[in-house]
């Protein structure tokens, strides 16, 4: 049933007030007025107001107790008193002492991925555990490989960035100048091959960088995953720890997975089981796709912070759109030396028709539609919204003014209707 009230909740210490907001165009406020609460993470400031839209699910945990307001229409509001915080905090201790370790020794801190079934709370422990290791003065690096929802960039790409402040209770991780790469579907199964391949690349720029940046490599990596755990998408995530060179995995509530991890991971690795929160919220498949499109609209049009993005046209022939993946063929038709994998990480050129209405272009960052332009990070986004196929022009919407910073684009599968 909806609430429309001011409610007032105190919250003893190690408990947790949970709350979503879903009706369309709701605006719910939340103030401490009294102690210390947190948000996955992230200190409240008393006696501010922190806005929260339509979608939020949301878990204000207090250490020492504490008296919250709520303003607006929630869904559901409740305190819990049983969550799995100490749980994690431990862990977060435990990467601290690995981390002291790393800067005593001058090796390299903890990378952590965190792993399990979808809707288990992942990319909240992804959060919550950069925020603490932040909040004790490190600077961890943050990679999401999730291409389903895209915490980094939007939905489609795999990416990475340095976490130097904790996230913002709005906005979430600051997107400065963040690592991206292109993938163009939202499950990795839609081409394992390319996936690999890009996850294998992310890891060498991570490892460079870190040779770079004393501060982030002790402080360590966290990797969030795609909550695809059978079959391929275990073999994914197995490539990936490979790949990142992982010292611990963190499996949320899945045992069999964490067996599985257990016996086919390096002896070196550590694997541990943990709880899921009793506050994580399961999404519809409706719900994960309006998700992916706000991800993309709040890329053009920003969230608490608004942006103005523009729009222009530009001509086919100044354009050199290309798409990841040829038709793949038998190995019997196959030239001599290739594998039919091979063609799905092929680079071939997608000719303008009405059907790029709504398509997501990246903007890459390379020089030639050459092997490089896989392995090359991307400098955004552009939406196409309208293709004149007479005047032989692509109406787009573009973060920055004309012109683009570079011609060539790829294509992705996700399509985002502007109707701002
Ligand atoms: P996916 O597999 O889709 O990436 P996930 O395992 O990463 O999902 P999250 O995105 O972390 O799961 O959590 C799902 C939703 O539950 C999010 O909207 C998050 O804000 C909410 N949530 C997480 N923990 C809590 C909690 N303790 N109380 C209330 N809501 C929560």
């Amino acid at each position: 049933m909806t609430e429309v009230q001011l409610q007032e909740f105190k919250l003893e210490p190690d408990s947790e007030l949970r709350f979503e907001v879903e009706s369309k165009n709701e605006k719910v406020v939340l103030e401490v007025k009294s102690g210390y609460a947190e948000l996955f993470g992230t200190e409240l400031v008393k006696g501010k107001p922190y806005e929260f839209h339509t979608g939020s699910k949301v878990a204000v945990f207090t250490w020492h107790g504490c008296t919250v307001e709520l303003r607006g229409r929630t869904e559901v509001s409740y305190v819990a008193k049983e969550t799995p915080m100490v749980v994690y905090l431990n862990v977060h201790a435990a990467l601290e002492q690995q981390r002291v370790a790393a800067e005593q020794e001058g090796t390299r801190g903890p990378v952590t991925m965190v792993v399990g079934p979808g809707d288990v709370g992942k990319s909240t422990l992804t959060r919550l555990l950069l925020n603490y290791a932040v909040r004790m003065g490190r600077r961890p690096i943050f990679v999401d490989l999730d291409v389903g929802q895209g915490n980094i960039s939007i939905p489609g790409t795999i990416g990475a960035t340095l976490v130097e402040r904790p996230a913002s209770i709005e906005e979430g991780f600051s997107q400065q100048a963040p690592l991206v790469y292109h993938f163009g579907h939202n499950s990795p199964g839609e081409n394992l091959e390319l996936y690999n391949t890009i996850v294998t690349r992310l890891a060498e720029v991570v490892t460079e960088r870190c040779e770079n940046n004393k501060k982030a490599s002790t402080s360590g990596v966290i990797i969030n995953t795609c909550g695809w755990i059978k079959g391929a998408g275990y073999k994914v995530l197995t490539h990936a720890a490979q790949a990142f060179e992982v010292d611990v995995i963190l499996v949320l509530d899945n045992e069999r997975l964490f067996i599985e991890l257990k016996r086919d991971m390096p002896k070196f690795v550590k694997v541990v089981y943990l709880p899921k929160s009793g506050g994580v919220v399961e999404r519809s498949s409706a719900q994960r796709s309006e998700a992916r499109d706000a991800r993309i609209r709040e890329y053009f049009y920003g969230k608490r912070t608004p942006y103005y993005p523009h729009s222009f046209d530009v001509k086919f022939s100044d354009l050199k759109i290309y798409k990841v993946g040829a038709p793949s063929l038998p190995d019997s038709c196959m030239p001599l030396g290739m594998r039919a994998e091979d063609a799905l990480t092929r680079v071939v050129p997608a000719w303008p028709s009405p059907a790029l209405a709504h398509r997501v272009l990246a903007v890459s960052f390379a020089a030639a539609a050459d092997e490089d332009l896989l392995h090359t990070n991307l400098a955004g986004f552009v939406c196409v919204t309208a293709v004149d196929m007479e005047r032989q022009t692509l109406t787009i919407l573009s973060p920055q003014p004309r012109p683009l910073p570079n011609t060539i684009l790829l294509l992705s599968e996700l399509q985002y209707m502007d109707n701002h």
